[in-house]
């Protein structure tokens, strides 16, 4: 039979009243009173009990209580059980030498490894990422100085990236120590499973295992909200592992206040390290993303425009997985359509000419919609913002809509231009022109800031 934590207290309950019927040694309530020994594990071999003290367990070891808890045990489960007992330190170090002999790291959480081609070699650093990245490598080199380390950023900003690299160069530094990565999903459903089952042994096991672990990187902990019985199970992992110089480092979508339905006392563990936020990447580095993931699948940067780059960098510059995504997109387009010399910024605006439509139908901001918003603020059709007439209301508003595409979409002037049928310079000229008027004329400010919600649809 296996048993539940209530179980266990309850068995752990019913085992020392009816010891205390048949004792009356002066000793009996200090050594068994309920904070100094407690039934830690037990299935239909065995029970573990675990005391406060070493003296305590030698003393009980060595008189017939040992007998005395077999048979009370023995009777109340109808199992023949094996009793141990031993101080919590034992406990704790019997775990821990256990998992470092058998690798229980695949047994626990199969499903979760890391995945060796992540390192800090290829995380492009930049100013959005520099803090985490600094941090992250010190958990490897002064392991435990910050703990936890907790990493908070929007998805797809290089948050498990960043746990994968810290895993590998971990282990590469330090070979004989023990690793956990694992997704906070996955942690829930192991010790859901288990409840499920009734397995509570298998939680204590669980636990244990944990113990043994040096580093512990745990990612979207975010997941871990509502979930009471979980975070309890968590706090003991966590506060175990920090209290023996363990380096834990975790990652979330938000910050730890921001975390809803977390208990307080995690929150205020999990602020006590170090907090840092990343955020999406400047257009430098972007770049410099894109052109790594391009080299990595093998092809040139001088097979590419660079407008064309940029093109791609800025329309997913929230989000580096689906910039990454959009080169993928962008690669397969070439293997297929085979087009001749470089990649232009027409092909690649050709190959997501689908996907704008479907993000213009969203109604989010693009060239288009900041045209057709410019020119209804100035009671003119978009088709006379894209023609080549120059009445001076038709031309402001047309600088104007050239000026808040550069501003908001930050997109490149060359394809500003060609929206107007005019050339780079031009536009150059023509949104510094707007730029000097916000400058010195204030009304005008005004205007250019109340076009500018109306535009971001804010
Ligand atoms: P998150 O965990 O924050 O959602 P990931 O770590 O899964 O994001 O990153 C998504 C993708 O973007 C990964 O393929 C990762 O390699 C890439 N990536 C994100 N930031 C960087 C960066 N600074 N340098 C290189 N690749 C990055
Ligand atoms: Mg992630």
């Amino acid at each position: 039979m296996n048993y539940k934590t209530k179980d266990l207290k309850t068995l752990q309950d019913t085992l020392i009243s009816k010891m205390k019927e048949e004792s009356n040694e002066d000793s009996f309530d200090i050594l068994f009173a309920n904070d100094s020994f407690s039934l830690k594990a037990i299935d239909s071999k065995k029970a573990i009990f675990v005391t406060d003290s070493s003296s305590s367990a030698t003393f009980i070891n060595q008189s017939n209580y040992p007998l005395k808890i077999k048979n009370i045990l023995d009777n109340l489960t109808a199992d023949d059980l094996e009793v141990e007992i031993m101080s919590s330190d034992d406990f704790l170090k019997l775990s821990q030498n256990d998992h470092k002999k058998q690798n229980l790291d695949k047994k626990v959480f199969p499903n979760c490894s890391l995945i060796q081609t992540y390192t800090f070699d290829n995380f492009v650093v930049g100013s959005s990422n520099k803090q985490a990245y600094l941090a992250s490598l010190q958990s490897v080199d002064y392991p435990a100085k910050y703990n936890p380390i907790f990493i908070y950023s929007k998805s797809g900003l290089g948050k498990t990236h960043l746990l994968y690299a810290i895993g590998n160069r971990y282990k590469e530094k330090y070979p004989d120590k023990n690793i956990q990565y694992i997704t906070t999903n996955i942690f829930v459903d192991t010790i859901y499973n288990h409840f499920r089952n009734d397995q509570n042994i298998e939680i204590e096991s669980i636990k244990n295992y944990f113990y043994g672990v040096d580093l512990l990187l745990i990612d979207d902990i975010q997941f871990l909200a509502d979930k009471k019985s979980i975070q309890m199970i968590f706090f003991d992992i966590f506060n175990i592992l920090v209290s023996t110089g363990k380096q834990i480092v975790i990652t979330s979508d938000r910050s730890p206040i921001e975390l809803k339905g977390l208990e307080d006392r995690l929150v205020t563990r999990f602020s006590g390290g170090l907090s840092l936020n990343m955020t999406p990447p400047d257009k430098k580095t972007l770049r410099e993303i894109l052109n790594l993931k391009i080299q990595t699948h093998g092809y040139k940067l001088d097979d590419f425009d660079e407008e064309a780059l940029d093109y791609l960098a800025m329309h997913h510059s929230k989000n580096v997985r689906e910039l990454e995504g959009a080169l993928t997109t962008l690669l397969f387009s070439m293997a297929t359509l085979k087009p001749t010399g470089n990649i232009s910024l027409e092909f690649v605006q050709e190959v997501f000419a689908e996907e704008n439509k479907i993000i213009e139908r969203k109604g989010a901001v693009s060239i288009n919609s900041i045209i057709d918003d410019v020119a209804s603020y100035y009671s003119l059709t978009s088709s006379q913002l894209r023609s080549k007439v120059r009445t001076s209301q038709i031309a402001l508003a047309r600088q104007i809509a050239m000026y808040l595409s550069r501003k908001i979409l930050n997109m490149p002037y060359q394809t500003i231009g060609r929206e107007f049928q005019k050339d780079h310079s031009t536009v150059v000229t023509n949104v510094s022109k707007i730029e000097e008027r916000v400058e010195k004329d204030n009304s005008f400010k005004k205007t250019i800031n109340e076009l500018t919600k109306r535009v971001s649809k804010q």
